[in-house]
């Protein structure tokens, strides 16, 4: 059933987008030294080589994170966006990037000694390297990785013991029913924890489903009557090319610092990899 490999779009413009967001929420939630539960429902293999294997098929790095790299040696940085390529920096070495690290390595970089990481991956080749990839790291004793069904599982986890807890869901959409799974965990969760930090990522395309993504997350959050977030990055308008030219995370109860780091950033991201004149950003928000 499962064919998606995130190998293939590591480095993406999606994947900044998304890890952009992340490393700001995760900081945002770590100004206050109570321990903080971070799941990841949907977590690939973990980080990614840019230099042989699957990304070197696809190239969506050459468009993403090797273009914004480029841009960054000759032109000023928001410091959100600077923050985050220091990140991607530290997988690598000095002046090469042969590695991008997907969210499972970010947010575990990112562990304090006092916080929890759960990882959640289906894909049987996945799993397996995820667990190696995650064995090899100082924090893996920090986190737990369930080769299990996260849409299922997440009502489960939260609140977390300590309350205080992020939760990062990046479905692949691989099956259209992700759609109906994801509002239906958004939910469960928000009814057991509507003080949690949710960070949605979506692919912006025409079909019925991803185009009401938004519009349905307003809902759920209207009904929990929490403040939410809508950042979109759009690099492209080729509707007859198949590849990914838009994206969007949705925040419930995003921090307030984030607009303003986003309305720096969202800018500058399309300056670095809009590739037409239809290249541009959405931002909206909405404070309960
Ligand atoms: N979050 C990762 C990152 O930013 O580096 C990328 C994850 S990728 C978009 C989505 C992953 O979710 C795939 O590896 C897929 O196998 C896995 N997956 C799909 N459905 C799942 C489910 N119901 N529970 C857990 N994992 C799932």
């Amino acid at each position: 059933m499962f064919s998606y490999r995130h190998a293939f779009h590591a480095g993406s413009h999606a994947d900044i987008l998304k890890h952009l967001i992340l490393i700001h929420l995760v900081e945002y939630l770590q100004e206050k030294p109570g321990a903080l539960t971070m799941v990841d429902t949907h977590a690939g293999a973990g980080i990614y080589s840019l230099i042989d294997g699957f990304a070197t098929v696809s190239k969506e790095a050459d468009e993403g994170i090797f273009r914004l790299q480029k841009f960054a040696e000759s032109h000023p940085l928001s410091p959100g966006i600077a923050n985050y390529l220091e990140y991607i920096q530290a997988e690598n070495g000095e002046d090469q990037t042969t590695v991008y690290p997907g969210s499972p390595f970010i947010l575990a970089r990112l562990l304090r000694p006092q916080d929890r990481l759960k990882l959640f991956e289906l894909h049987p080749k996945e799993i397996d390297i995820l667990r190696h990839n995650i064995s090899e790291l100082k924090q893996a004793k920090q986190i737990d990785i369930y080769a299990e069904d996260s849409f299922a599982r997440l009502k489960g986890l939260v609140p977390p013991p300590s309350r205080r807890g992020l939760v990062l869901i990046d479905p692949s959409y691989e099956d259209k029913q992700d759609y109906r799974y994801l509002e239906t965990a958004m939910e469960e969760a928000l009814h057991r924890f509507a003080t949690g930090c949710y960070a949605i990522w979506y692919p912006v395309l025409s079909r019925r489903e991803a185009a009401a993504l938004p519009d349905r997350m307003k809902k759920i959050a209207a009904t929990h009557k929490r403040s939410w977030l809508q950042a979109e990055l759009r690099i492209e308008n080729a509707p007859k090319e198949r590849r990914l030219q838009a994206s969007g995370i949705f925040i419930i109860n995003p921090p307030w610092t984030l607009e303003k780091q986003l309305a720096e950033s969202l800018p500058i991201l399309v300056k670095a990899l809009g590739q037409d004149s239809n290249a541009g950003f959405v931002l909206k928000s909405f404070e309960a």
